[in-house]
C-alpha cells in the first residue's frame, strides 16, 4: 500500500561516491548522505559501504515514513531485468553483482537498478526539464538527455518510457561516430571519431594541450599555460576572456555537438532535448546553447524533427538519483 507519507530511497553509485537520498513522490529530496568508495576496495567492502548508507536512510525514515522501494543509478552498463552490473569501467569490483537479488530479500521492499545516464534522462523527464517542457506543451512525452562532462552519456525517453534496447544498453549517445577519417581522434571505447572523442571535457583539454604547444600559439592565454594545467574549464574561461585558440576549439565542439544532436533528432524524434554536465554549463554561461539550437534547426530534415525545446538540465548534480526515485514511483 502506498501511503501519503511513503518515500523512495534513491542511490547514485558513481566511480568516486555512493550517494543516497530519501525522495518524496513529487521529487523532493528530504534527506541525503554519501560515502566515498574506498580506493581499490573489493566487492564486499563496497557493498558494505552502500548497505550502511541504506541503513542510515532507513533509520532517518523511522516508522513515520514507509519506504516504497529503492532505486539505484549505477555508473556503468546494467541489465535492467535482473539489475546486474556488467563490466562497469568505473566500478570494476561490482562486475556481475545483482543489487536487486542481493538486496531485495534482505530489505523487504522492491529494488530497481539502472544505468545512471539512462536514469538521469528519466529524472529530467519526471522532475526537471521535462516538467518544464510540459508546461509549454502538455503532450511533450519524448525526451533525449545528453550529458557532456568528462565523457558523454545520455538516455532516451520514448512516450514516457525509458528506451532500454535488447540488453538495457541503449542510449550510448557519446559513442556515435561522427568523424570517420582515419586520423580522427581515438575514443576511450577504442573507436575513432566518437562524439565523446570530439566534444567531451577530456577531448577539449586534449586538443587544447596539443594546439597550445604549436609555435604560433605561445602568446595566447592557453599558450602561456603549462600544458598539464590545461583543463576543459580553463579552455571555457579562456574563450570567455577572448582567447582566439580557445574560441576555435569551442567552435569545433559546438559543430560536433550540433551534428551529433541532430542525429538524435532524426533517430528518436524527441519533443525535448536536455543537455547536462559540466561542459554544458560552461556553454550555457557563455550563451552558446542558441548556436547549437540554430545548427540543429538548419540540419533537421523536417519540421516534425525540428520542432523541439532545447533545455539545460534542471536537476543540478542529482538527475540520476531523481531518475532512480522515479523508477521506484513510476517504473521505467
Ligand atoms: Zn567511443
Amino acid at each position: 500500500m502506498m501511503q501519503e507519507s511513503s518515500v523512495a530511497l534513491a542511490m547514485d553509485w558513481g566511480g568516486t561516491w555512493c550517494r543516497i537520498a530519501v525522495v518524496s513522490r513529487d521529487g523532493r529530496m528530504l534527506w541525503q548522505s554519501r560515502v566515498r568508495n574506498a580506493a581499490g576496495a573489493e566487492k564486499e567492502q563496497l557493498l558494505e559501504g552502500a548497505q550502511d548508507l541504506i541503513q542510515q536512510a532507513r533509520d532517518w525514515c523511522g516508522s513515520g515514513r514507509p519506504i516504497f522501494g529503492l532505486g539505484v543509478a549505477a555508473a556503468g552498463p546494467v541489465e535492467s531485468d535482473t539489475g546486474t552490473l556488467r563490466e562497469p569501467p568505473n566500478l570494476p569490483a561490482l562486475d556481475g553483482v545483482s543489487l536487486k537479488s542481493d538486496w531485495e530479500s534482505r530489505l523487504g521492499f522492491p529494488v530497481r537498478v539502472g544505468n545512471d545516464a539512462n536514469l538521469a534522462a528519466l529524472g529530467e523527464f519526471a522532475y526537471g526539464a521535462g516538467l518544464e517542457a510540459r508546461q509549454f506543451r502538455a503532450e511533450s512525452n519524448s525526451l533525449v538527455y545528453i550529458t557532456v562532462s568528462t565523457g558523454i552519456g545520455g538516455g532516451v525517453i520514448d512516450r514516457g518510457k525509458l528506451l532500454l534496447g535488447g540488453r538495457g544498453l541503449a542510449g550510448e549517445v557519446g559513442h556515435m561516430v561522427i568523424d570517420m577519417r582515419s586520423e580522427a581522434p581515438v575514443c576511450q571505447c577504442g573507436n575513432r571519431g566518437c562524439l565523446e572523442a570530439l566534444a567531451s571535457g577530456t577531448a577539449i583539454a586534449k586538443v587544447a594541450r596539443e594546439k597550445s604547444a604549436e609555435p604560433g600559439e605561445k602568446d595566447g592565454i592557453l599558450g602561456e599555460l603549462e600544458p598539464g594545467l590545461i583543463t576543459a574549464e580553463r579552455v571555457l574561461d579562456a574563450a570567455g576572456e577572448g582567447d582566439s585558440l580557445a574560441w576555435s576549439i569551442l567552435e569545433d565542439v559546438i559543430d560536433s555537438l550540433s551534428v551529433g544532436m541532430t542525429n538524435l533528432l532524426h533517430l528518436y524524434n524527441p519533443d525535448v532535448v536536455v543537455m547536462g554536465g559540466g561542459v554544458t554549463f560552461g556553454l550555457v554561461r557563455m550563451g552558446l546553447l542558441p548556436s547549437i539550437y540554430g545548427q540543429m534547426q538548419q540540419r533537421a530534415m523536417t519540421d516534425g524533427h525540428r520542432n523541439i525545446q532545447l533545455i539545460p538540465s534542471r536537476l543540478g548534480d542529482a538527475p540520476g538519483m531523481l531518475g532512480a526515485a522515479s523508477l521506484v514511483w513510476n517504473g521505467g
